[in-house]
Parts: structure tokens; sequence; C-alpha cells
């Protein structure tokens, strides 16, 4: 099954192109060349000066950058090309990843994703190839880490709110009304009348742990059918890279979790997604001082407490996306047995509860992370 799962992340899904709207081309200039942080902060994406440098075969052409606001964060390309193949090629990407928003946000009331929701505990929904595919990866995902990751964690969805001056945090009474929706084993998948069913009235999937991943994928596939054949890709905290950085891969940072504006390593790639969760995103400090985020554990409804931060590389968006979200909730010691048992090249950095770094095997080296980590493994400023 492992290999199977792996290589759907290869299969070519249909290409289908929309609007243009909030086009907001930017010179090179207003965005550092450098390093981006696999993990963004909050809502943005944010460049760190670090890592990267320009080397002299690049100096005589400035990428080619654009940003958008797409499933609420914000997203950016930049293209090492001529603007004239640039321009378009970016386009039909940035319109390839507002189409997957509409089709798989859970926000979206029109979205397939909402259509499976609202039929829950009613009746099959007949979805696209496309929602399938992505539905039964997130199945087979859930299934895979026994459900660390579950693609039905949604029926938490509205309980938490982490926007300034809305934040909200449910009750426990709450969180045990809704955890009874959670559970994966109750997706019923038909492959034959390609259906999607939830079992029971009141589950819900979110795509929000897979989805970005998935765009940013097809979006890659665009730029190197245009025949662009250097590129980088951010969406929040994740970023996709494709060939050379003039004479070597690109370098993506390492965030430090409790640092902002610190990387602790890099990842050198050049073809592949960098994918960071971290308890720092999209999070609040609740009464009694304890830390509420994002990651939630679908068996107790609450915050994930079994890791700090999780960074990790793959070849395929949609993984190192869910990858590295059920990474985290597993906790290193699970994590890392179950990605060593992948059939796939997986490297991750992982910061434990207890600020302890972990790594598969060969990342300590080659994500440069030895200046980092003091004499009993721990990561130099770091604070539970
Ligand atoms: P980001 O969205 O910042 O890249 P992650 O990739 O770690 O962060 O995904 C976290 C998002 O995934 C949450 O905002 C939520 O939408 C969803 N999610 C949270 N907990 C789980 C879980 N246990 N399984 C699946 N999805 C989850
Ligand atoms: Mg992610």
């Amino acid at each position: 099954m492992l290999r199977h799962l792996w290589l759907f992340c290869l299969c070519a899904l249909h290409v289908a192109c929309s609007g243009d709207e909030h086009r907001e081309a930017e010179s090179e200039r207003s965005m550092p060349a450098e390093a981006p942080q696999a993990s963004a902060p909050q809502q943005g994406v944010h460049d760190a000066p670090g890592s990267e440098t320009r080397s002299s075969a690049q100096a005589s052409m400035d990428p080619y950058t654009e940003r958008r606001r797409l499933m609420g964060t914000v997203f950016m390309i930049r293209a090492e090309a001529d603007p004239k193949i640039a321009r378009p090629a970016v386009a039909k990407a940035f319109a390839e990843m507002e189409r997957i928003e509409f089709l798989l946000s859970e926000w979206r009331p029109g979205s397939e994703i909402s259509r499976i929701n609202a039929a829950a505990g009613l009746h099959p929904v007949h979805v696209s190839e496309e929602t399938f595919t992505v539905v039964k990866s997130g199945v087979e995902m859930s299934a895979l880490t026994d459900g660390a990751f579950d693609l039905s964690w949604a029926a938490l969805h509205g309980l938490y709110d982490f926007r300034p001056g809305l934040e909200r945090v449910p009750s426990r009474d709450e969180i045990r009304r809704q955890l009874r929706f959670i559970d994966f084993r109750r997706i019923a998948l038909d492959e034959k009348e390609r259906t999607v069913y939830l079992k029971q009235r009141g589950m819900k999937l979110g795509t929000g742990a897979i989805g970005k991943g998935y765009a940013l994928d097809r979006a890659g596939q665009i730029l190197r059918a245009a025949g662009i054949r250097s590129y980088m890709l951010f969406g929040g905290g994740q970023v996709q890279v494709y060939g050379m950085r003039g004479d070597r891969p690109y370098r993506v940072g390492i965030q430090h979790p409790r640092l902002p504006d610190k990387h602790i390593g890099y990842f050198e790639s050049s073809g592949g997604s960098i994918s960071t969760s971290g308890d720092y995103e999209r999070a609040l400090i609740g009464p009694d001082g304890d830390r509420i985020h994002h990651i939630l554990d679908p068996r107790t409804g609450l915050p994930s407490k079994a890791s700090i931060s999780v960074t990790l590389h793959s070849s395929s968006g949609l993984y190192a996306d869910a990858l590295s979200t059920a990474a985290f909730v597993l906790g290193p010691e699970r994590a890392l047995a179950l990605l060593q048992s992948l059939d796939a090249d997986v490297s991750a950095v992982i910061v434990g509860p207890d600020c302890r770094v972990h790594t598969t095997p060969g990342t300590f080296e080659a994500a440069h992370l030895e200046g980092s980590v003091d004499e009993n493994g721990l990561l130099v400023g770091c604070k539970p």
C-alpha cells in the first residue's frame, strides 16, 4: 500500500484554468532573493535573509516574481525565466491553484468537499476524479498514521479561532461532543461510482493539511510544462523548488520555532517540497498560559503537544504537507519510525516537546544543524 500511496503523487491530473483577478506583479527588488523560511509566520509569506546567495551565473537575470492571496494565506511564485515566458506561465499556475481551492476547500460552500460534508449521513456524493484522488490520498494517509492525521478532523471546525480580536477556545464539553464525528474509517469511498460518503451526520472533511501541498504540485507541473527550468513556489508554511539556483541547488531555511527571524539550518533541493508544521503558527496563549494552536490531535480534539515543529522534505508537495502535520501529531519517535518505513525519500527535522532535535538518518549533517544544537541534543534558544 505504501508504494501505491506514494506513487499517487506522480499521477498527472487534468489541468483547467480559470480567471486571473487579484494579480499583483512584484519586482524582485521588493522581495529579497534569499532563502525563504520553510515556515511562514501567521498569514504571510516571509523571506528571510540568510543562506541563499546569488551566483554570478544568475546575476544577469532577475527572477520573475508574483504574489497572490489564496487558501487563507499568501502564495508566491518566483520563476527564473524571461518574463515573456514566465508571466503567462505564472498566471496559469495561479489560476490552477485558485481552481483547486474552489474544488477542495471546506470553507467554500460550493466546493466538492463542502458538498460531501453537506451530505454526511444522508447519501454518497459523486465527485471529480481529482477530488476523489485527493480524498483517497487523505484517507490513506489517515490509515497510515493510525489517525494522527485524520481527514475528518474538521468536525472541530469553528471551535477554535486564532484571528486577532476573534480568538476562541472551546470548552472540554464542546470538544467532547464533536469528537465522535472524527473517524476516517467512516469515510466510504466507492472507486467504481467515484463517490465519497461520510457515514454519520455531523462528520466533516477538512483539507487544510493536504490541499495546499497538492495545489503547489499542480502549479509546479504547469511551470515545468511551460519550459521553466528553475522556480520556487511559496504557500504559507510550504516551499516548493525545482532546478538550480545558478550552479547549485536551492536552499530553504528551517525556521527556528521560537525565534521568528532565525534559521536553524537549511534543506538543499533541486526538486522537492519543504513543509513546516509548527505550534507557533496560528496560535494563541490560553488563560492558563498554555500554547493553543491549529494542529489538533484527533483523539483528544486538543492542540497536539507531541512536537514543537516539524520541517520535512519530500519529492511530493501533497505528502510533504500531510506528513509534516502527521509527524507533528505522532511525535518524534513514532514519526521517525513511520518516515523510515516509507518507500520514499523523506527527510525530516523534528523539534520535540522538550526542545530535543530529532532527524531522519543523514539529515542532521545534510541540513547543517551543527551550530544550532547544544551538547545535550537540545535546540539552542528553544523553550518548551
Ligand atoms: P499549515 O496549514 O500552516 O501549513 P499544517 O500543514 O500543519 O499547517 O496543517 C495544519 C492544518 O491542517 C490545520 O490548520 C487544519 O486545517 C488541518 N489539521 C489540523 N489538525 C489536523 C489533523 N490532525 N489531521 C489532519 N488535518 C489537520
Ligand atoms: Mg502543511
